[in-house]
């Protein structure tokens, strides 16, 4: 019998380590990345002539990165590798791709998505002034490029990308003005025991924040964030805490309330969703071995639901092994168990950051309504309620129709977040009940067919 066609869509953590153990047992595999070099958002690899070295890049997580990088160029021979390529659609078990302006379709027996994460964005007044980016942003700005956002960064929102991002701006020579946690102490206080679940992830993140704080920089809890200022570019932050308002001069911010699982591929595919109350989000339904409710795809790593890199790079073995048993080859309980076992713990862990960190969801509705909620369509809090009010919109898709609130260039993935709890607040429903945003290709922008008029 001829060996299926497994595709993998995501060279980070969790892709590499799926196609590692699908390799290992002779299968051919396709890893398609939309990045030129592999690695993902945290292990994520700078053009070729930059020199900064892995420790600088990445810290404590250096040896991790160091050995992500070698296992994908090892295995880039031996499979067929597609970095620098989008997968823009999913559709009838073939997938949409599009590499240096050139499109094709892959056909695939078995789909492995592993497409990570991005930035959970809540709009703030200002938020769209120039000078203002994600976190992830502006991490990415630092470790594909050795750059910084600003002269002078305020970093605002939570998470615990917040204090590492903060941590590496600043070792890195960069002025951090100031960390500043939407969420309050006591919060991270009651999710300790959670925490210690991981005593490593733990003292790294007590480590970043003291680290910061023995440096100068203000590290604030319990912050309302007010305005950002700034006439073509960010000048100034205005926040509240304790009942007193404070002005912070800035050039840049970096602005990220957690992460967020990129489902567009798995929706596009047929996955059913769950609402994941932890994390307030919708993510692909999937059974112990990764995969979802449509035969034959399997979704790992944070874009099955955010659980960090470890996790990831389990998962992805875990759904290697999985589909590597489906296609004939024997079934490696022990590894599995053992697996199984390190994932149960890191739940753990990320219980105890979803309480520590927990999204602000009450924030959307209790800022000016001439902020703007989706950048894309340049549409203000104040006409998305008007028109939820007036259209009688229980449903995310309905206020996408009414409003054009995630119909533009992002498709949603910056503002839905924001959307559906506004939705929720001014129906007066449960956010689970106001649904989901339905993927549509391209899930990212790509260029139209286009000939130059004779
Ligand atoms: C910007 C950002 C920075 C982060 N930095 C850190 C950090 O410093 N420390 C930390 O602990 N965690 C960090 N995280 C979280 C961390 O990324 C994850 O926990 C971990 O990398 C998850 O691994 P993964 O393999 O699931 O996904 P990722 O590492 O995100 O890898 C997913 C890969 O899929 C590719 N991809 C996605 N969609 C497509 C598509 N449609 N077509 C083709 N390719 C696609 C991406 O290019 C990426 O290489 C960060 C997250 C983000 C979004």
């Amino acid at each position: 019998m001829a060996d299926p066609t497994i595709a993998v869509i995501g060279a980070g953590p969790a892709g590499i380590r799926a196609t590692e153990a699908l390799a290992q047992h002779r299968l051919p595999v396709i890893v398609i990345d939309e990045a030129p070099k592999g690695g993902g958002q945290i292990y994520r690899q700078p053009p070729d002539a930059f020199r900064r070295s892995p420790s600088l890049r990445y810290g404590f997580e250096a040896n991790k990165a160091r050995a992500l990088h070698t296992t994908i160029e090892r295995l880039a021979s031996a499979i067929d590798y597609r970095p620098s390529t989008l997968a823009w659609n999913v559709w009838d078990r073939q997938l949409d791709t599009l590499r240096a302006g050139k499109t094709e379709k892959v056909p695939f027996d078995f789909l492995v998505i592993a497409t990570g994460a991005t930035d959970r964005v809540l709009p703030v007044p200002g938020w769209t002034l120039p000078g203002v980016y994600t976190l992830g942003g502006a991490q990415i700005a630092l470790k594909y490029q050795g750059c910084a956002i600003g002269h002078h960064t305020v970093f605002l929102g939570t998470g615990p990308l917040l204090y590492l991002v903060a941590y590496q701006y600043a070792k890195a020579g960069a002025t951090v003005k100031a960390v500043l946690d939407v969420n309050a102490a006591a919060a991270k206080r009651r999710a300790l025991p959670a925490l210690a679940w991981s005593p490593s992830m733990l003292a790294k993140g007590l480590y970043y924040r003291a680290w910061l704080g023995a440096h100068g920089v203000v590290v604030e809890d319990g912050v309302t964030p007010i305005v950002i200022h700034g006439n073509g570019g960010v000048s100034e932050l205005t926040y509240r805490r304790a009942g007193v308002e404070t002005t912070l001069r800035c050039d840049a911010i970096g602005l990220g309330f957690g992460l967020k699982a990129e489902t567009q591929l798995a929706d596009l595919a047929g996955c059913r969703f769950r609402f994941d109350r932890e994390s307030r989000q919708w993510l692909p339904e999937r059974n112990a071995d990764g995969e979802s409710t449509i035969s034959g795809v399997y979704v790992a790593g944070d874009g099955a639901g955010i659980g960090g890199a470890d996790a990831a790079e389990l998962w992805g073995e875990r759904v290697g092994l999985a589909i590597a048993a489906r296609c004939g080859r024997p079934r490696d309980t022990t590894r599995i168990a053992t697996i199984d076992r390190q994932l149960a713990r890191l739940a753990h862990l990320r219980e105890g950051l979803e309480r520590a960190f927990p999204f602000p969801s009450q924030h959307v509705s209790t800022i000016r309504a001439d902020t703007i909620l989706c950048r894309c369509e340049s549409i203000r809090i104040g006409d998305a309620m008007a028109a939820i009010r007036v259209f009688d919109v229980i449903e995310m898709n309905r206020m996408k129709a009414v409003t054009r609130v995630g119909m533009g260039r992002c498709q949603g993935r910056m503002c839905s977040a924001a959307a559906a709890e506004l939705l929720a607040t001014e129906s007066r429903q449960d956010v689970a009940a106001v649904g989901r945003l339905r993927a549509q290709p391209p899930v990212k922008p790509i260029p139209l067919p286009w000939s130059s008029p004779r």
